[in-house]
């Protein structure tokens, strides 16, 4: 039959398009994997640059700190007490009144030293010169000294430099041993070292760390400019007790930028301060490097779902499509078996009649019989068929109107009989009179024979099934009950669906098509009423159809 093929040919459709909706879900997220990918090694790349370059930062910086203070600075000062102390008989002079006899560049190094001292590791005695030194940092001062005592320099140093931290502030020192037979003892005496130097005056050392900073920028130009070197660069110094000393710029991410404790440059001027650098990530397009991506990730992703979403659809769209192939397909064979069985049993006995092949009137009256039967089997049949599509068309056309119900429902039993009759069946209809209700008289006959007929298809031979007609608030009510299995209450919402069938009447012998209940549920909803299923007064199944009542004064139009 060629109905049965619609599922192999839905089946032979939809894979393709899955494939297809496979491939490019897959190609999507090999795009998004490889651009994931992409962006991450620039980003890696650029923030590698952005280190090397902030690394290139603290390097500068800590060449130009070192130069300010160390070369320009202590250098000078150092030199020039040396050559005082040194002097016979020579007494330590204040720093200010130093600056009175030194050459230029010595006068301008000197702000940095506060005070200065000479101290004798052999005696313990420290003697300075210039503002006094408070107690505790004389106290710290002469430890210090003492512990180191007079020994000689490291090679390739001209001076030593400590610091500390006394209160809240921070202390520096320059020292230097020089001989003992320098300075105030008799020259002919040699001995142990003495150790002369001066107290930093933080200030100026501040000034001079400033200084360094303010000459010029830090990146070379080639890399970005002094724009860059003024906007883009942060840096940072710390001293080693994390008091900040110079801040320059607004701190960038720490994972991007650069830090060095000090102590590698000359004479260990800057030994344990702390310097950081860093680069804004944003003026990386200036700087030649691309910038960082911006991560298209998102969007990947974004593209991801939908694909995905729109794959999960087409797939549930395709079954829905293929079970609605299977079930119209079921439709047309049942409603062909269904039409065939009556159509087969009309032929044959109108066969018979034809040829005269009865064997006496009763034999005749019965054929004749069995021929109304399906006849009339037949074309409720096609009536349901044809409702049916009229109602998934949305084309439903009743026209309610006040009706009696007892003589429609009388009518259509007397109708029915021969149906009945041919199952040994017995219907009982007490139907009262005067119930009136707003319906389509060709509605409720169809309504009533689709239910009487499931009570014969699926009760018992020989059962009562009764029929009932009342009324109560505003309503007019008619049920079948039978004598049959009964509807299990689990399904009994879902018989009312179309192509619905009880699982143990879908392989049975018992034929149907799955739309009787459909087209009971379908009038009755069009006529404004309700409709259901319980357990009947014999345990089988009882159907209840319930309309809106109508006045008797309306009468029967
Ligand atoms: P069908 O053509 O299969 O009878 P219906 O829509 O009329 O289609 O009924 C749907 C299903 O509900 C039937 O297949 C059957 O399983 C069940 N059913 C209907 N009426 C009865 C009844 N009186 N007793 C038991 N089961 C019934």
């Amino acid at each position: 039959m060629s109905a049965s093929t619609v599922p192999r040919e839905g089946r032979s459709r939809s894979s393709p398009i899955v494939l297809l909706l496979v491939v490019s879900l897959a190609l999507v997220g090999m795009l998004a994997a490889q651009a994931y990918d992409a962006a991450r090694s620039q980003r890696s790349m650029a923030e590698k640059v952005l280190h090397d370059y902030a690394a290139l930062v603290v390097d500068e910086y800590e060449r130009r700190a070192a130069n300010e203070l160390g070369f320009n600075g202590y250098y000078f000062v150092i030199t020039a007490l040396k050559d005082v102390v040194t002097r016979p008989g020579a007494t330590l002079p204040p720093p200010r009144a130093l600056a009175l006899r030194v050459g230029d560049e010595t006068k301008r190094a000197l702000p940095l030293a506060r005070t200065f001292f000479r101290f004798d590791p052999s005696s313990g005695s420290l003697e300075t010169a210039g503002p006094v030194l408070d107690q505790e940092a004389a106290a710290w001062l002469r430890r210090v000294l003492g512990e180191r005592g007079g020994k000689p320099l490291e090679p390739g140093r001209r001076y030593e430099t400590r610091y500390t931290r006394i209160g809240d502030a921070l202390r520096g020192f320059v020292l230097v041993p020089v001989p003992a037979s320098a300075g105030a003892a008799p020259p002919d005496r040699s001995g142990p070292s003495l150790l002369v130097g001066f107290a930093i005056d933080v200030g100026a050392l501040r000034a001079a760390l400033q200084r360094a900073l303010d000459r010029g920028p830090l990146l070379p130009p080639s890399l970005g400019g002094s724009e860059i070197a003024k906007n883009a660069v942060f840096v940072s110094l710390t001293d080693p007790f994390q008091n900040v000393l110079i801040r320059e710029g607004a701190p960038f991410s720490p994972s991007l930028g650069s830090e060095k404790t000090l102590g590698s440059e000359p004479n260990g001027i800057l030994q344990g301060f702390v310097l950081r650098a860093a680069i804004d990530p944003a003026a990386a397009p200036r700087l030649a490097i691309g910038g960082l991506p911006r991560s298209r990730l998102p969007i990947l992703l974004a593209i991801l779902a939908l694909t995905a979403g729109l794959m999960v659809t087409a797939i549930v769209q395709l079954r829905r499509e293929r079970a609605l192939a299977r079930l119209r397909s079921d439709f047309v064979s049942r409603v062909s078996h269904e039409l065939r069985t009556p159509l087969t049993q009309i032929r044959m006995f109108a066969e018979t009649l034809l040829l005269d092949r009865v064997r006496g009137e009763d034999e005749r009256t019965r054929s004749l019989a069995i021929i109304d039967r399906e006849a009339r089997r037949l074309s409720n049949l096609v009536e349901n068929v044809l409702r049916f599509s009229r109602s998934q068309r949305g084309d439903g056309r009743v026209s309610p109107r006040p009706q009696e119900l007892g003589p429609i429902v009388s009518e259509l039993l007397e109708d029915f009989r021969p149906l009945a009759e041919g199952r040994g069946m017995l219907v009982r209809a007490p139907v009262p009179s005067a119930i009136m209700a707003r319906v389509d008289e060709d509605a409720v006959r169809q309504i009533l024979l689709n239910l009487l007929d499931n009570a014969v298809k699926y009760g018992p031979e020989g059962q009562e099934v009764r029929v009932g007609v009342s009324n109560s608030s505003g309503t007019a009510r008619i049920w079948v009950d039978d004598e049959g299995p009964g509807i299990p209450s689990a399904e009994r919402q879902r018989i009312w669906q179309p192509f619905y069938r009880l699982e143990r009447h879908r392989e049975s012998s018992v034929a149907g098509t799955g739309i009787g209940l459909s087209v009971v549920a379908d009038l009755v909803a069009q006529l404004g009423g309700r409709f259901w299923v319980e357990r009947g007064e014999r345990d089988g199944a009882r159907f209840v159809v319930e309309f809106p009542a109508a006045s008797s004064t309306g009468g029967r139009e």
